[in-house]
C-alpha cells in the first residue's frame, strides 16, 4: 500500500486545463507524487508547484524505460484530444510495462440547434469544405495545421495561435494573431466582425477557454467547419479531475505502487 513516506507516483501527460489543474490538485497531496511532463513546445507553460520534466520520451519504448527508470505507479493522459501520438504511445508503454493508465478528456462541443456545423474528419477536409469561393476563413486549428490550407489559397485566413507559426507552412493571404485563451463570447464577436470572418475553422477541442468562438460564429449567423477528433486506441476514461484523483487514491489505497 502506498504510504506517506512512498507514495503513489503519478505521471501526468499535460498540455491542457484539466492537467494543470490535477498538476495543482495534487500539490498538496502527500499519498500521491505528480510529476507533470510536458511536450516543451509552448513557451512559458503554467506549470503546477510539483515535479515537472519537459520533452518527448522518445516514442513508445522512450516511454516505457522512463515509466520503468522512475518507477511510476500510474499514468493520467490529460493531453490535448488531437494528441493523438503521445496518447497512442501512452496506451502502448502502459501495456508494455503493466502500468495502469486513465486518460482524462474532456468531453467534445455539441452543436445547438442555431448552430451550422460542417463535421469533417481532418484538416483536408476542412480545407476542401471552403470551397472553390473566396472566403474570409478564421483558422483556430493550431500552427502545426496550418500547411494543408495552401491548397486553397483563393481564401483570406484570419490565423490565431499561441507561437508563431512557421512562414513557410503559411497559405498566401493571412493575418496572423498571437493571443493565448481563455477568450470571451464578446472579444470573439468583436474580432469576427473587424476582420469580416465569414466562416470559422476549428478542432473539437471540448475546452471551455476556447468555446466562446462557437458562441460568437452562432451569434453572427456564421458557419463553422469543425474538425472531428482523432481515434484513439481504447482506454479507461474520466472526464474530470475529481474522477481522476478518485482513481489515483483508489489505486493509491489499493497498494498498486510498482516496486520497481
Ligand atoms: P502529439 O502529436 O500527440 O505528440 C508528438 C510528440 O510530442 C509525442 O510523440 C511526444 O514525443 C511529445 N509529447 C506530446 N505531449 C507530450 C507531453 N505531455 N509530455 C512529453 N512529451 C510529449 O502531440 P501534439 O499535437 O504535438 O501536442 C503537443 C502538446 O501540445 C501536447 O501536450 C498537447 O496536449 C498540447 N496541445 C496539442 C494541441 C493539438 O491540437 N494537437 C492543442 C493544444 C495543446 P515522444 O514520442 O518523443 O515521447
Amino acid at each position: 500500500m502506498a504510504s506517506s513516506s512512498h507514495p503513489l507516483r503519478v505521471l501526468i501527460l499535460g498540455g491542457t486545463t484539466e492537467a494543470l489543474a490535477l498538476g495543482r490538485a495534487l500539490e498538496n497531496m502527500s499519498d500521491l507524487h505528480g510529476i507533470f511532463s510536458l511536450a516543451g513546445i509552448t513557451p512559458s507553460p503554467h506549470l503546477p508547484y510539483i515535479e515537472t520534466r519537459q520533452g518527448g520520451f522518445g516514442g513508445i519504448e522512450g516511454l516505457a524505460t522512463y515509466l520503468h527508470a522512475q518507477e511510476i505507479g500510474a499514468v493520467i493522459d490529460a493531453t490535448h484530444p488531437f494528441a493523438a501520438q503521445m496518447s497512442r504511445n501512452a496506451v502502448a508503454a502502459c501495456a508494455q510495462t503493466g502500468t495502469p493508465l486513465l486518460r482524462l478528456q474532456r468531453p467534445g462541443w455539441q452543436p445547438s440547434p442555431d448552430d451550422d456545423w460542417i463535421i469533417v474528419p481532418d484538416i483536408d477536409a476542412a480545407t476542401a469544405a471552403l470551397g472553390a469561393t473566396p472566403r474570409r476563413a478564421f483558422l483556430t486549428t493550431g500552427r502545426k495545421d496550418l500547411a494543408p490550407f495552401c491548397a486553397a489559397p483563393q481564401h483570406h485566413y484570419l490565423i490565431r495561435s499561441i507561437v508563431a507559426p512557421d512562414p513557410a507552412s503559411l497559405p498566401p493571404d493571412h493575418t496572423i494573431l498571437l493571443q493565448r485563451p481563455p477568450f470571451t463570447r464578446e472579444s470573439e464577436t468583436r474580432l469576427m466582425r473587424e476582420h469580416r470572418v465569414d466562416i470559422l475553422v476549428t478542432k473539437d477541442a471540448g475546452s471551455d477557454a476556447t468555446s466562446p468562438k462557437l458562441a460568437a460564429a452562432r451569434d453572427l449567423g456564421l458557419p463553422v467547419v469543425m474538425i472531428a477528433r482523432p481515434t484513439l486506441p481504447p482506454a479507461r476514461t474520466v472526464t474530470t479531475v475529481h474522477e481522476a484523483i478518485d482513481w489515483l487514491r483508489s489505486l493509491s489505497h489499493a497498494g498498486t505502487r510498482r516496486d520497481v
